[in-house]
């Protein structure tokens, strides 16, 4: 009765929303649009880029970032294709 590890489960609900929440449309200021989005984590493995590589892509504004109400960080999918684009015509 001393133990109550309910707390373990909300956690783990939580991180399960992200996802989800990443695949929906979203407005990119830097598009003035309403754009598919993605999750960094997608992001990184649509280009075959690791999570450092993704965030100097934003640095650089080459990959538009959104943030949501929840603060969660998406990437705007428009600049992603440009992004994915590039990245294979630096490949050649
Ligand atoms: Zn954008």
């Amino acid at each position: 009765m001393a133990n109550r590890t309910t707390i373990e489960i909300y956690t783990r609900q939580k991180t399960l929303l992200h996802p989800l929440f990443g695949a929906g449309p979203a407005f990119c200021q830097q598009c003035q649009a309403e754009v598919t989005t993605l999750t960094p984590e997608s992001a990184a493995g649509v280009l075959h880029l690791t999570g450092c590589a993704i965030s100097s892509l934003i640095a650089s504004g080459r990959l538009h970032a959104i943030t949501t109400p929840a603060n969660s960080l998406l990437i705007c999918g428009a600049s992603l294709l440009i992004a994915a684009g590039n990245n294979e015509n630096n490949l050649d």
